[in-house]
């Protein structure tokens, strides 16, 4: 039995930095990690090309990766594919840093600067971040979508329903018919 390149988690740690870089492709089946919940599936396996090393005391990961996900058109909730190809350039530093600073302070350009605990990171959470950071903040299928009817909740897409147009749905419409 050979092990499967799905099954074997990738741990970057300190030690291994202090030798040499680390340098690590992986695919992660669609199910593998964990989105806590994200409002998206990935529909297809992961691939991630990275490179790790330490850098001023903090640990660097840069890399790509790409997937496909799908999530829900927020205007009328139809499947919508997202392809993903994501670039990262990446600075962790030590949790116990922070213990050391009065306050944090993170300039707003080191908004890429994340922290580690123990020896080091799990790249599967490295990568999870990214693939949540990846996603748009509003998912549409397509630039004219027409979304659902307020109202009735027509795709109106699909079909047009006999309701008053949005201008003139308030929430008492309902209150004033007949
Ligand atoms: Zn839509
Ligand atoms: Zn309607």
């Amino acid at each position: 039995m050979s092990f499967s390149i799905y099954e074997v988690a990738v741990r970057i740690t300190l030690e291994e930095l202090e030798l040499h870089r680390i340098v690590v492709s992986k695919t992660y089946a669609s199910d593998a990690l964990n989105y806590h919940g994200a409002e998206f599936r990935q529909v297809a396996p992961l691939n991630v090309d990275a490179v790790a090393e330490l850098q001023g005391g903090e640990i660097r990961i840069r890399g790509h990766l790409e997937t496909l996900l799908e999530a829900s058109c927020d205007r009328c909730l139809g499947m919508v594919d997202l392809p993903v190809a994501w670039d990262f350039d990446l600075f962790y530093r030590p949790l116990s840093s922070i213990a050391r600073e009065e306050e944090i302070k993170i300039p707003t350009d080191e908004l890429d600067v994340g922290f580690y605990s123990g020896n080091g990171l799990e790249l599967a959470d490295v990568v999870t971040e990214q693939v949540i950071l990846s996603v748009p903040m509003k998912v549409i299928c397509r630039a004219e979508c027409q979304g659902l009817c307020p109202v009735c909740g027509t795709n109106r897409n699909l079909e047009k329903c006999q309701c008053p147009s949005p201008q003139g749905a308030s929430p008492f419409a309902s209150l004033k018919k007949d």
